[in-house]
Order: structure tokens, then sequence, then C-alpha cells
């Protein structure tokens, strides 16, 4: 069953045709990563301390969408890598994103959540219940005094448990296919094999946080928001959410713009970077 999933996502991924740019032929995402954790993998308990005790476990997000008696099996992972030829356009830019970029933010995140809307009705028509997380009742963003602007899920967090990527200095999650993506997720009652971490600390494929190296996404960050320590969410947040979308959001076509600087010209943009020691 797990290749079977996850020779589906790889289909709606390479076939929807919302996988496209508007103006062309050319996709949003290459090939996805799929991996798989169990609904009671202990790190969803964890992240009750680590993110929130707003923050759901597999089990909540089941029985928010088909009550009490419904048990969760697992979580499915995915990580949409950003095309190369997205990655090097931004590569160019050192204020606002590029328009290939904004518009991956934007329409490719609808599409993101197309894929959320497939998964959950091919998992039907297998004859099995399932929710995507982001779209499950009582889903819900949050500004938190502790941890800033959060939400009852974490994809990221997901991905991680998943054996999908570490956390990194700039707070995003480097996968095999690097750090510049989306990433999704559906709890399902299926039970199926997880996928094996290949790390066992939270940011061991980031070379600043496992070694001390690297800082290269610090000085990618216009408005200084990656700090050696702890990253500046509101100034990161400013920027992202005021500045961007008042300065390029209409000549791009879009609402939302993302921002990605410090995704992209940096050693992890693509790949696990070179000089991390691997499990
Ligand atoms: S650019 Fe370097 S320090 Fe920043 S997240 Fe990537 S590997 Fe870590
Ligand atoms: S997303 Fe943009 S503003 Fe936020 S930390 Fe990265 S480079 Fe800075």
């Amino acid at each position: 069953m797990e290749e079977h999933i996850r020779n589906e996502i790889a289909r709606f991924v390479r076939e929807d045709p919302a996988n496209r740019f508007p103006d062309g032929e050319e996709p949003y995402f290459d090939e996805p990563l799929v991996g798989f954790a169990t609904a009671d993998d202990p790190l969803f308990s964890e992240y009750k301390t680590i993110i929130g005790d707003f923050h759901r476990t597999p089990q909540e997000v089941m029985e928010s969408a088909f009550g009490d008696s419904i048990h969760a099996g697992a979580v499915i992972s995915w990580v949409l890598p950003i095309t190369r030829q997205t990655r090097e356009s931004n590569r160019r830019e050192t204020i606002y994103p590029s328009q290939e970029w904004a518009r991956t933010r934007a329409f490719g995140e609808q599409f993101n959540t197309a894929l959320r809307k497939h998964l959950t009705a091919f998992l039907t028509e297998q004859g099995q219940r399932s929710v995507a997380p982001q779209l499950a009742p009582g889903w819900s963003s949050l500004e938190d005094p502790l941890v800033g602007i959060a939400s009852t899920w974490s994809e990221r967090h997901a991905a991680y448990a998943a054996g999908l990527g570490t956390f990194s200095l700039n707070g995003g999650l480097i996968t095999r296919r690097g750090i510049a993506h989306r990433c999704g997720s559906v709890v399902t009652d299926l039970t199926l094999t997880p996928t094996p971490r290949a790390y066992s600390t939270r940011g061991e494929w980031c070379l600043f946080l496992s070694n001390g190296s690297c800082g290269a996404c610090i000085s990618r960050c216009p408005v200084n928001a990656v700090l050696p320590g702890e990253r500046d969410k509101i100034a990161c947040r400013e920027h992202v959410y005021g500045t961007i979308p008042k300065a390029v959001a209409e000549r791009h076509g879009v609402a939302e713009t993302g921002c990605g600087l410090c995704q992209t010209k940096v050693p992890c943009e693509g790949q696990i970077p070179t000089g991390v020691k691997q499990a």
C-alpha cells in the first residue's frame, strides 16, 4: 500500500494541470518525496510541548473529522520540491521574491491543497478514511506569545516525523531535495510502515545547527531576521506579509508572495548541504 500511495501522489504531481504555471507548461513542483509516520509516534505528543498544546495529534485530527470511535493509523507526508528554474530566478533577488517564486507560493500552494483533497478521495476509493489536517474541522492558525504565528498542525513537523528532513537555522526543513519546497500531509486510519528517520537530532542536516558552519542564510535575509540564535519571526513576518505584498504582489499577479530569499542561493537550496554527516 505504501508504494501504491507514493505512486499516486507522484502521478498527480506529474499529470495534474494545476501543477503548471498559468502562462506555460513548466510545473511548480518536481517529483515529490513521500514519507510515513505511525500516528502514535511519540513525537506527535512531544509537539504539544515543543510547539504548544494547541498542536493536534493525528488521533485528534481524525476525531475532529470522524468522531471519537475512529482510530488514526498513520500520517502520510510529502514534500513538493520547487523547480530549479524557479529557485534560480529567486537567487538573483535581494529584497523581494521573483515572480516565479511568488506564483509558486500562491498557485503552487493551491495545487498542494488540491493534492490533499485528491489523496483523501483516493483513500476513500480504497475503502479507507482519511483527512488532511489543514482541511480538517477546527483547523486554525493562531498567534502564540511564545512561538509566534502557528497553527494546529505543522506540515514541517509532520514531515520531520515521517523521515523527510530536519529543521534549519532559518526555520525551514532541509530535505534530500533541499529546503525550497512546499509540504503537506494526510492522516489515515490505514496502518503503514513508517519511513526510517536517517537522523537523530532536529537540526542534523543544517550546517550551522550541526557544526556551527555556513550561516549563508543569515546574509541572504534583507531584514536581518535570520540570526545565529533565535530567528526574528516578527521581522520576517512584517517583510513577508507586509512590505513584500505591498511592493510586488500586484505586479506578480498574486495575493500571497512568500519570500524564500533565505532558501535560495544557499548550500541547502536543492539538496542536503555538502559537509553534513549523514547517518
Ligand atoms: S544556509 Fe546553511 S545555515 Fe542556513 S539553513 Fe542552510 S545549511 Fe543551515
Ligand atoms: S523568509 Fe525572507 S524575511 Fe523571512 S527570514 Fe527568510 S529571507 Fe528573511
